[in-house]
Order: C-alpha cells, then structure tokens, then sequence
C-alpha cells in the first residue's frame, strides 16, 4: 500500500478510537525562537492531532529565552494533569542544551520517545517498522542493514530490527567502502539514514527481492527534497522522499500522544 493511504488508513482508525475516549488527548509542542523549517514541522503536527482529534497546544518562547525559563515551562506541564505528552520542537537556539531538555521532559510524557527510560518508541523507527509490518515484511532471520548510527534513527532503528529477530548490521561513516558494498549486497531490508543526498545509487550490488527504506531529507540543487537513495533501485521496494517516512515519522507522533492517554 502506498504509505500516503496506510496513513490515511492508520488516521481513520485513530480517529474513530479517540472519538470513543471521556476526554480528547493532549499535545503540548514548546518552540523556542524562530525556525522556518521548524515551523513547517509545527504546523505538520497541528494538522495531524486536529485530523484525529487530539488537542495540540502551542507554547512559543522568545529567540532570547533561557534554558531556565524553559525547563521551568516543561516542569509545569509535567505536573499539569491536562497534558499527555509534552514535545520541544529542535532544534532551539545556542544556550540551550537539547541533552537538558530530554532530561526534563517527565518519561511518561516524553512521546518523541527521545528518553532512554521513555515508554514510547522514538517515532521514526516506530513508524518504520509499524509501516514495515503491516505491509507483511516478514522480519525473522531476514538480513537487515541499517546505514547510520545516530541517537534518534539509526541506533533505535538497529534495536528494533533486533527485537523482530532479524540479523541487524549498521554501517556508518568509518565502515570501509568495500565493507558497505558486502553487506547491502547481503540486505533483505535496508534503512539509509545518513542525510547524504543519492548515497544509495545504481553503483550498488543489492538483492531484487530488498527492501529500502529512505530516511533521508536532502535539499537538492533544484530547490526540491530528495532522499538519500536515488529513486527507482532495481528492488522490491523502495520508499519515496517525499511522502515516505516523514509521513510515517509524523503519525508515529500522535500513536504516541494516544498511548501517553491510554496508559494514564
Ligand atoms: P545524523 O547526522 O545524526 O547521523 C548521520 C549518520 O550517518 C552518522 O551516524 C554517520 O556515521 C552516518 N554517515 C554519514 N555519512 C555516511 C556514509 N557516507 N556512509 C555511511 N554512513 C554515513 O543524522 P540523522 O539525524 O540520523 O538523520 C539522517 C537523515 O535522516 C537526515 O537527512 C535527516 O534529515 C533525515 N531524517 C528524516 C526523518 C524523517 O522523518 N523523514 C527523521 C529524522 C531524520
């Protein structure tokens, strides 16, 4: 299924669920300054909570905020019984710590899933691998490659692959080229999250039958967005940038706000 219907799909059954619930979920999104791409972001998660009834509540802070002011903003929502999940748009303006600000936010609130002892997934490989097994993907001894190792993709991305018994490899910057070549020709599911415009190209060897999915977001030349894959391998599948897992990054959200709600 295309992920811009599965999404349609999720949010029409979300919706339903939460029309259901005493009382709609609660989203607070904190911003900090002024971010035209963080804006885009913002006004992203306003329109996903709005299409399944959940209630997103903005609190924007001033360019020349303090950490201190704003820790102290997340430490009355965290004790504000109102709120169900609490997120701090990234990134905030220098002086301030993101490391702070992830150590603020209450764990069962923290749905970005950024915490180690959050109770929610970090929500791209949440909607990755949500998306991977409602399409069928059978993960079981399947040979996974994950292409970057940062904090909120790679790494968790790796970890849940593991839990669905795959044989997971992540490759990253410092892995010898001839070494990412072997391994991706080995790949039954590939997840490139590196922010390299076109890494993945037709140069690689991979498997007819792989999966790829496409974290990537790059500006390209043309003023356009595009992935880190150049689009069409010769595979199986092959997620699009844009409308692939941005999409998924972005419902991912608002499964987590209805979990925070759920599990009060
Ligand atoms: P990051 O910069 O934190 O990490 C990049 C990782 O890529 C590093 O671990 C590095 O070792 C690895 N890397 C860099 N060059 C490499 C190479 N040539 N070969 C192998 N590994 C290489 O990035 P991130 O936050 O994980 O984001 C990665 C990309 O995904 C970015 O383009 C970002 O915009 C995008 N992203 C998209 C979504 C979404 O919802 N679609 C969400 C998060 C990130």
């Amino acid at each position: 299924m295309e992920i811009k219907e599965y999404v349609l799909n999720r949010k029409t059954e979300m919706r339903e669920e939460i029309s259901t619930l005493d009382k709609a979920p609660v989203l607070s999104i904190i911003s900090v300054g002024y971010n035209p791409a963080s804006e885009s972001y913002m006004k992203g998660k306003c329109k996903d909570s709005a299409e399944v009834g959940i209630t997103a509540l903005m609190s924007r802070l001033p360019e020349e905020a303090t950490q201190e002011q704003l820790l102290n903003l997340i430490k009355e929502q965290n004790d504000d019984p109102s709120i169900d999940g609490i997120i701090v748009q990234l990134p905030v303006p220098k002086g301030i710590e993101e490391k702070a600000i992830i150590d603020t936010i209450a764990p069962e609130k923290d749905v970005d899933g950024f915490r180690a002892d959050s109770p929610y997934t970090s929500c791209t490989p949440k909607g990755i691998i949500d998306y991977l097994a409602r399409e069928g993907f059978e993960f079981k001894g399947k040979n996974a490659v994950v292409v970057g190792r940062s904090n909120i993709v790679g790494r968790p991305m790796a970890k849940l692959l593991l839990g669905k018994d795959c044989t997971v490899t992540i490759i990253h910057s410092k892995t010898p080229e001839v070494e990412k070549r072997w391994y991706l020709a080995h790949a039954d599911v590939i997840v490139v999250a590196i922010g390299r415009l076109g890494f993945l190209d037709e140069s690689y060897e991979l498997k007819e039958s792989a999966w790829i999915v496409d974290v990537g977001i790059n500006r390209g030349e043309d003023g356009k967005l595009h992935g880190d894959c150049v689009p069409n391998l010769k595979v199986a599948r092959q997620t699009p940038v844009p409308g692939g897992v941005g999409l998924l990054t972005r419902l991912a959200l608002i499964e987590n706000v209805l979990e925070a709600k759920k599990a009060k």
